[in-house]
């Protein structure tokens, strides 16, 4: 195991299901922290509600469990009172996209000191798989059983473009990039957001023909395309396939941020 240092056996069993990518997501993270050498008494794991944030209870430092969608008010609050604290937000997409919309983009706009790692699983899982801002159109879930009608939000994008320094998405299968770019998000100060599509077999996959956990897996290989080669494709006019999301960084840069250690 990663960093049997942070991590609380003795949350064991977890609540996750079988197959589901969030354990992924929380490995690489205490992967980054020890690469960060972060001590335990100067770091706090803040969370709003749904399965990803249930993170921070598998960690063994202080944590908040905070109320749906403001996690990042919350993370704000604790990084303006104390400075000098390493703070990191786990989250999901309907916890912030949906109602913790607002305190997002304006966390980016502000560049709050602050690492957050999204687990977008495209749908609300906790919750029995309601349709979420980052659903794909055309995707079943229990509130659009013949498929969403909406285009979905592109996160990472939306961070890029309300102004945190650095951004950058992978997928759970990409597991040492991950594990790089948290590292790298936590080295850059300002707001650093870490879109990680993530896998739920239980929720997402079982409305989209992709209950099998390779099949889902597969899906988000397959889908992710480096943000580069993303790029060349465009510039030569050349087609890109649908339903196609970049991975890679997307942000970097120095933009004065809030909150930072003194
Ligand atoms: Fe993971 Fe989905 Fe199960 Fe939640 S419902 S624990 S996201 S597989």
């Amino acid at each position: 195991m990663i960093a049997p240092d942070w991590f609380r056996e003795d949350r064991l069993p977890h609540i996750y299901c079988a197959g589901c990518g969030n354990g992924t997501v929380i490995n690489c993270t205490l992967a980054a922290v020890e690469e960060m050498g972060w001590k335990r008494n100067e770091t706090v794991f803040v969370s709003g509600i749904g399965c990803s944030s249930r993170a921070p209870g598998y960690i063994l430092a202080d944590s908040l469990h905070t109320t749906h969608g403001r996690a990042l008010a919350f993370a704000t609050g604790v990084k303006l009172a104390r400075p000098d604290l390493n703070v990191v937000v786990f989250t999901g997409d309907g916890d912030l996209a949906a109602i913790g919309g607002n305190h997002f983009i304006h966390a980016c706009r502000r560049n709050m000191d602050m690492t957050v790692i999204c687990m977008n699983n495209q749908i609300y899982g906790m919750t029995g798989g309601q349709g979420s801002p980052t659903t794909p159109q055309g995707a079943f879930s229990t509130t659009t059983p013949y498929g969403s009608s909406e285009p979905a939000f592109d996160l990472a994008e939306l961070a890029v473009a309300a102004g945190a320094n650095y951004v950058a998405r992978w997928t759970s299968y990409h597991v040492k990039e991950l594990t790089k770019a948290i590292t790298t998000g936590m080295q850059t100060p300002g707001f650093a957001f870490i879109e990680v599509r993530t896998q739920c077999p239980t929720n997402f996959g079982r409305h989209n023909k992709l209950r099998q956990i390779p099949d889902m897996i597969e899906y988000l290989r397959g889908h992710a395309m480096h943000v580069k080669k993303y790029d060349r494709l465009l510039e030569e006019g050349k087609p890109i396939p649908e339903g196609t999301f970049t991975v890679g960084e997307l942000a970097r840069r120095n933009r004065p941020a809030m909150g930072v250690r003194r």
